[in-house]
């Protein structure tokens, strides 16, 4: 007898629906897996068996067929577990078959029958969704995630028995109530602005990066702050718009990441990978596809720390989505492509030893200083918006009372708010063919802009960036037009000289 049951797959961060079809056969009593099933479904077997029996079912004692459908996409992951088992219980006469139309079905089964979260539930819901199911039925521990998805009924079960009892009818479920975002606050743990002493214009270009999400490298001596300053980028952050905390929390979902209570992210991320890290746990990838640390600063912040020391097949890697937004990966079935549209923090010191252009006595000689400023390679330079070469903080200017944090908060909170309302978009995402006298860009600023191209000698590329920045600037300014003047302050920060 042939059965099937509905359920879905994680491809990227997306999901995908999956038919489990179910045959039961005369033959020699045996269970098969078919359709592209990675190690941890070929295991279910043993887990199906254990937990079908434990539960009070028969386990049929004939040839046992699973196609997992489409065949083609590569599945992996421990969620097929309960729609595999109820459909040996449909295929052998255990269950009405008729009643699994409805009812899409993820979760991972322990041996004694009981009902296990599984990564990925989110995007897991959507696709059930998009499928037109009506209803899918998930572990509890993973209810509060997939009720964040609208429009599909949601329940969660404890267990095996719990799943049957409920498609059978015998005792049903309660729908689960939509998940409502949790209220954003503030990340306790990062810094405070004012905690930084002196450093007026490396904080300005904090200031300024956060604002309109561009990307800001900090160049000094070692002990100088820059990365507490960096850090301080997470707690000036705007919260997440709906559309955006969704898009975050689905990539946290996939990669087993989410807060079960809270699985709506609220929090722009701020992700601070160490130097060491492979470049596949940079960008993601591997035979079990994951999100990487970009994909997971998605909306947020990538502070890279000592940027220099790493790989720089790393530093490479990062160029695509610092471009596009996106991070590529092939498959064997084709090519994926993940959300990785971060905004980059790097800090590094101008050279080896860290004392060049400081006070103190540099040891470096010429050819390892000229070595370690190329690593810094043109793909990352040019994609660096801001740059700011830090000096020692002399001690007059350490004197000078730091303004509280709420007051840069509510500037870059006002300003974010703009530019949204004004285009729709950050600044950063702004495109050439939109700086118009719309967006303040009015035709005798679009001069000054190729004079001053000319005149430093600036890519294209380089010269659109420093034109973001500058409407950036503007609107901290509360101003309409972008000025002269913010266009300079924007030109100040080119990441020129990089390194000694
Ligand atoms: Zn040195």
């Amino acid at each position: 007898m042939l059965a099937e049951t509905l359920s879905a797959a994680v491809v990227g961060v997306d999901g995908t629906p999956v038919r489990v079809e179910v045959d039961v056969a005369f033959g020699l009593p045996g269970l098969t897996i078919v359709g592209l099933a990675g190690s941890a479904i070929q295991e279910a077997r043993d887990r199906v068996r254990s937990a079908l029996r434990n539960s009070g079912f028969e386990i049929p004692s004939r040839r046992v067929t699973i196609n997992l459908a489409p065949a083609d996409l590569p599945k992996e992951g421990t969620g097929f577990d309960l729609p595999i088992a109820v459909g040996i219980l449909a295929a052998s006469g255990q269950l009405d078959p008729g009643r699994l139309g409805d009812t899409a079905l993820v979760g991972e089964l322990a041996l004694d029958g009981g009902l296990r979260p599984v990564p990925g539930v989110m995007a897991l819901a959507a696709a059930a969704r998009a499928s037109g199911v009506a209803g899918i039925i998930v572990a509890e521990p993973n209810l509060a995630e997939a009720a964040t998805v609208r429009e599909i009924a949601v329940f969660g079960a404890a267990s095996l028995g719990a799943a049957v009892g409920h498609l059978s009818g015998r005792r049903l479920l309660d729908a689960a109530e939509p998940t409502s975002p949790s209220a954003w606050r503030p990340p306790e743990d990062a810094p405070d602005l004012s905690e930084v002493l002196g450093q007026r214009v490396a904080r300005r270009a904090v200031e300024i990066a956060v604002a309109g999400r561009h990307n800001l490298a900090l160049c000094g001596p070692p002990g100088i702050g820059k990365t507490l300053l960096l850090r301080c980028a997470a707690g000036l952050q705007p919260p997440l718009r709906d559309d955006e905390a969704i898009e975050v929390s689905r990539i946290y979902s996939v990669a087993g990441l989410v807060d079960r209570s809270a699985p709506l992210v609220r929090r722009r991320p701020f992700r601070a990978p160490h130097h060491t890290i492979s470049t596949q746990a940079l960008v993601g990838g591997g035979p079990r596809i994951r999100p990487g640390e970009a994909s997971l600063a998605h909306r947020g912040v990538l502070m890279l720390d000592e940027a220099l020391h790493f790989r720089s097949d790393a530093l490479d890697a990062l160029r695509q989505p610092l471009e596009a937004g996106t991070v590529t990966i092939a498959r064997v079935d084709g090519v994926l492509f993940l959300p990785a549209r971060f905004m980059l923090l790097a800090a590094f010191n101008p050279c080896p030893c860290g004392w060049s252009g400081s006070s103190r006595q540099c040891r470096c000689d010429e050819g390892a200083r000229r070595r370690y400023g190329a690593r810094l390679s043109g793909p990352l330079r040019d994609r660096l918006d801001l740059y700011v070469r830090m000096e020692t903080v002399v001690t007059a200017s350490r004197a000078t009372r730091p303004e509280a944090k709420a007051v840069a908060a509510a500037r870059i909170q006002a300003a974010w708010c703009r530019q949204l309302e004004r285009q729709g978009i950050p600044n950063s995402e702004l495109s050439l063919a939109r700086m118009t006298a719309e967006q303040g860009f009015d035709a005798d600023l679009l001069h000054l802009i190729d004079r001053r191209g000319h005149r430093f000698e600036l890519s294209p590329r380089r010269l659109h960036r420093a034109a973001r920045v500058a409407r950036t600037i503007a609107d901290l300014e509360a101003s309409a037009a972008v000025s002269a003047q913010h266009l300079d302050e924007a030109l100040r920060y080119r990441p020129e000289e990089i390194a000694a």
